[in-house]
């Protein structure tokens, strides 16, 4: 039975004022120990140390927005996994779309993969198409080509301790969401995958839904049968919000 997660990506946003009363109002209002979900907030760097103080032995736990793939080295701006985990974080999303637009490839992204798995913390990769890929009939092969680059360079076997993200890149930010037969189709299509490798691991693998997932349709999406909880951008900085997403997993 996989266990529901639900992740709050709060990108470059926040200030230690806000983050603080984001946290307080979050942790006041929902009891995470008794939702059905795993709840995991991913905030901006300079805040990690902050963030690790306020969560400390909640349920609530502390990830991270991205890794390099180096341990140590001249890169300048960069963070090394091995540093991440001197604030307890668990968990790091990786290739999110907003970073391969910037040129990360599907390569550094499983390269970022081996880097996190190593240091016994858990990836979250984030896989999906643009509408343009997904308007040229592409939606299923680009997904396929990410899913591949990851599974190739690290092994199924290490890739028990993933989770997958299937993020649209055209329902990010944009307020328009894939509909959940859309998203199911694609979270059976990624799983399937998987299971070419390894039917166990395909079963456990949680595979995460992203894009404008908000209060009033994560209940729908969540509900699917593959869709195990959300990657959410801009409604987890709403804490109000971000309860409600978090208490509409059902399963
Ligand atoms: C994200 O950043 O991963 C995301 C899904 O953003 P949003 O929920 O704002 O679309």
């Amino acid at each position: 039975m996989r266990r529901s997660l639900v992740a709050a990506n709060w990108k470059m946003n926040g200030s230690k004022a806000s983050i603080m009363e984001l946290l307080g109002v979050m942790l006041k209002r929902l009891d995470a120990a008794a939702t059905q979900a795993d709840i995991l907030v991913c905030p901006p760097a300079p805040y990690y140390e902050l963030c690790a103080g306020i969560l400390k032995g909640g349920a609530v736990k502390l990830g991270a927005q991205n890794a390099h793939e180096a341990e140590f080295g001249a890169f300048t701006g960069e963070v090394a996994a091995h540093m991440l985990t001197d604030f307890g974080i668990s968990m790091v999303i990786l290739g999110h779309s907003e970073r391969r637009s910037g040129g990360e490839t599907d390569e550094q992204v499983a390269s970022k993969c081996v880097a996190v798995l190593a240091q016994g913390m858990l990836p979250i990769v984030c896989i999906g198409e643009t509408l343009q890929e997904r308007k040229a009939g592409q939606a299923e092969s680009v997904v396929e080509r990410q899913l591949v680059a990851v599974l190739d360079q690290c092994g199924i076997d290490a890739l028990s301790a993933a989770v997958i993200a299937y993020e649209p890149v055209w329902a990010i930010g944009t307020g328009e969401t894939a509909t959940p037969a859309q998203a199911q189709q694609m979270h059976a299509f990624i799983r399937g995958l998987v299971a070419q490798r390894s039917e166990s691991i395909a079963t456990e693998m949680r595979i995460l839904y992203g894009g404008s997932v908000n209060a009033g349709n994560a209940a729908q999406l969540f509900a699917q049968k593959d869709i195990d909880g959300g990657l959410v951008g801009g409604a987890s900085l709403k804490p109000e919000e971000f309860i409600t997403i978090c208490k509409s997993v059902s399963k």
